[in-house]
Order: structure tokens, then sequence, then C-alpha cells
């Protein structure tokens, strides 16, 4: 099955997802469609992806070991999912495509399968999964470049100057999770080539809005997960050069991994591991995970991902040009204003609590954003210019932009993003800073929550 349609078809509308008709309730009376504008976090699941999963259902059955008809159909459609998802990544001859449960999972695969020796290097400004899997390895934290060229630069003076110059893998992020911003993928893949380096994706933010093409970028190795590419059924993908994973001790040892396993006459066990994706892929697979990324893969193609990212850049355009109308609004940005960034916008709003404004976003309007770090902790530190501080009660209004902004409000949408969501939040940002919140909040368990108490 070919993922390019011969005549791609024109997005001008959302690719249907789940979803778009629950209807939510509002503390100041009434019920409003839910706005669902915190993709970054789980996308809803794409309805052809619901459909492929429904359809198949019934003739769901074990992967790898049985005998019966469903169970090698079900085999079948697994590594079927497997040349979707190498096709949709543009993998190259003798890459791997492994099933996991999500990017974390992957890049934590990849950690425990790196060679002994090898310094890793990761921007501080990535998400936590990509900062933090590399326990075994000597690690270095490169500071927050401010231009994408700094980037660059960055990276190669610091694998210019390792010593000695053995083994060395970059990790770096496609689109961040708090700006959006796009990462020069491509410039920091050749410098870490150019100096013997390997390099792994991590395209957990990006797969889901942009083309992500492995040879087209010669990066190493990619990790997405399903459930922010419109898959939300447990899997997700880690994808790319073989020999490291291949030499590696499974991810996890059990079946499904060996190919044989004997008793050896002292007692002990012998074991073949496997030489293909399943040496990492121990246990029952999750089979449905599997074949809802490729259908997501395959619809996400077949809608033309040139027309989805120019429908997306719309509604980027149109958020920041609404906060924009709002001085009390500062977007955070790590390259500028001009970065050319996905549908992941966060901001703080001067007198606000974040987290109380997302939760009237919520309660009174229907909006489902997301306040906090965001798992990038020392990128959101850094963008809001400081250490943030324990929430104090929702209501208390920080002070200076800044100096007292706990934490910030992140915005995101996708391919089933309709315009009346992104119209709706930047009519409710201007009216929230403009009137204030219509209901009282308070703090429990540390989060803002509508106030039971007023009626
Ligand atoms: N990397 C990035 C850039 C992310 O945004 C996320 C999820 N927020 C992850 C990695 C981790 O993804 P998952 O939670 O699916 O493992």
């Amino acid at each position: 099955m070919s993922l390019r349609p011969a005549v791609p078809t024109t997005v001008a509308t959302p690719l249907p997802v789940l979803g778009r008709d629950v209807l939510v309730p509002l503390v100041t009376g009434g019920e409003v469609g839910y706005a669902a504008l915190d993709y970054a976090a789980s996308a809803p699941a794409l309805q052809r992806v619901w459909d492929d999963v429904a359809a198949y259902a019934p003739y769901y059955g074990s992967v790898h070991r049985g005998a019966g008809y469903l169970s090698q159909l079900s085999t079948d459609l697994f590594e079927q999912s497997r040349a979707t998802v190498a096709e949709f990544l543009g993998c190259r001859t003798g890459d791997q495509v492994i099933f996991t449960r999500s990017t974390t999972d992957s890049l934590n695969l990849l950690a425990a399968a790196v060679p002994d020796g090898t310094s890793v290097f990761v921007f501080e400004t990535e998400h936590h999964a990509s900062l933090l899997p590399w326990r075994d390895a000597e690690v270095t934290y490169l500071s927050a470049p401010r231009t994408p060229g700094e980037a660059v630069a960055t990276l190669e003076r610091a694998l210019d100057a390792r010593e000695p110059r053995g083994t060395a893998l970059v990790c770096v992020t496609g689109a961040s999770n708090v700006t959006g911003e796009l990462w020069p993928v491509r410039e920091l893949a050749a410098a870490a080539h150019a100096r013997g380096a390997r390099i792994v994706l991590d395209a957990a933010q990006l797969a889901p809005h942009h083309p992500v093409d492995i040879a087209e970028l010669d990066v190493d190795w990619v990790a997405f997960s399903g459930h922010k590419l419109y898959a939300p059924f447990g899997s997700g993908v880690l994808a790319g050069r073989s020999d490291w994973l291949l030499a590696a001790e499974p991810y996890l040892a059990g079946g499904g991994a060996s190919r044989r396993v004997a008793r050896r006459e002292d007692g002990g066990v012998d074991v073949d591991w496997h030489t293909t994706a399943a040496r990492h892929e121990a246990g029952s697979p999750n089979v449905i995970g599997a074949y809802a990324i490729a259908s997501a893969c395959r619809a996400l193609a077949a809608a033309g991902f040139d027309q989805l990212v120019e429908r997306e850049q719309a509604l980027v355009a149109r958020v920041r040009a609404g906060l924009a109308e709002v001085p009390e609004v500062k977007v955070l940005s790590l390259f500028g204003d001009d970065a050319p960034r996905v549908g992941v916008i966060s901001f703080v709003v001067e007198g606000w609590n974040s987290s109380h404004f997302a939760a009237a976003l919520s309660a009174e309007y229907g909006i489902g954003v997301r306040d906090g770090l965001f798992c990038a902790h020392p990128l959101v530190r850094t963008l809001l210019g400081g250490a943030p501080q324990e929430p104090g009660e929702c209501g208390a209004p920080d002070t200076a932009l800044g100096e007292r902004s706990l934490n910030a409000i992140r915005v995101s949408f996708g391919a089933g993003t309709p315009d009346e969501h992104v119209e709706r939040f930047v009519g409710a940002v201007r009216e929230l800073v403009a009137d204030g919140a219509k209901w009282r909040y308070r703090t429990e368990d540390g989060r803002c929550v509508p106030d039971r108490d007023q009626a």
C-alpha cells in the first residue's frame, strides 16, 4: 500500500476525530461542545483510526504464536503495520521499526542499547523523556540556545571538545512541547555525523504536525508516540539503525524476544535472542496499538501532509494574532517571534496565576488546555526567567511578568481542530483578561478548581 496518494486531497476542514460532539458543563450554567486544545499532551483519536480498529477487533488474535487463522491474520497485520510505519518515516533499508509503549519507552530502549562508554549530548531544553533516560552514559547537558544557529554551534563545540573521541549520541527534539518551535534537525544531524556522533530525534511533537523523513533528515533514530499521533492505543515507535539495537541485550527479557532457550548442563540456560525488532518486543505485542498507529500514518498521508501543515499554520497564525492583541499576554519563545513552529503555544498572563487561568478556560468556556511546566522544567524556567515558586491561592494574582509567573499555560491543536475552537479560545483569553473570571476558584491539591460553594 502506498502512503503517497496520487491526487492529494485539499484539507480545508479538520480531519474527523472522536469527541467532536462531546458536551461539557459550564460552571455558569448550560453545556458547550468541548474544545480539546491540549493535543500536545494527547490528541483525540482520528475517526478513521477508531473505525479501522473497530473493524479489526473481531479478528483480534495473538501475535507470533498461534496456529489459528486469526492469530496468523493478526501476525500479518502487525508486520504490515511495521512496514506502514517504515514507509511513513521514510526508513532506509536495514532500519528497524520497534513497537514500544511510547516515546518515553522508545528513548529508554535506545538508552539501554547504547554501547558502553558512549557520551550522550542533550540540550537542557529537552522534554524529560529525552533528558533523563541516559542514566548509564556520561551525559553532557548543553545550555539553552537562543537561535537555531546557536544550537548547531553549541553542539559542534561540545562534540569537538570531547576527549577521548569515542562513541557519541545526540538526542534532540524535533518540535518543542513548550514553544512548538522547530529545531534545526537536519543541521544538527549533519554536525553530529561530521564529528562521528549519532543522533536520535524525539519526534513526539513533530510527527503529528509535520512529515518526518528519517533518510532525508539523516537522523539515526526516530521516536514518537501513538497517542499524540491520533492513535491512543498504548503504543509508540522507535525506528532507525539496527546495529546498536541488535547488538544490545533485549530491552525486556522474555518470550517473543528469544528464539531458542535451552538448559545447560551446569544448570543455567542458554538463550538465542532474535536478531530482528522482536528482540526488543518481548511479551505479547500490542497489535491493536501498532495497527492504530499504522492506520493514523495512512490517514495523515492520505489527507496530504502538506495540506494539513498549511491548515495548521493558519490556526497558529490566528492564535498568535489573537494573543498579540492582548498586551497582558506574553508568548514564550526560545528562538524568537519569527521562528517556525507547530500548533503548540505556551504563554503567561500578567496578573494571573496560570493554573487559575487554565481552570477558568475550562470551567467557563469548555476549553481544555494545560498549565504547568510540561515535563520540561529547565526550559520553562529559562523561558520564565527564574525558578518558579510554589503556587499560591487561586486568584492571588502574580505580580510582574517573569518574576512571579509560577508556570505557563499551553494551548495546542492539530489536524482535528475546528476553527471555532481556536476562535473561542482567542475570545476567551480576551474576555478573561478584560473582565476577569465570572466564578470564584480555590486551590485543591495544588490545582485551581471552581469553588463549589459559589452559587
Ligand atoms: N518528548 C516530547 C517532546 C513530548 O512532548 C513528550 C510528551 N509530552 C514526550 C517526549 C513523551 O511522550 P510519552 O509521554 O508519550 O512517552
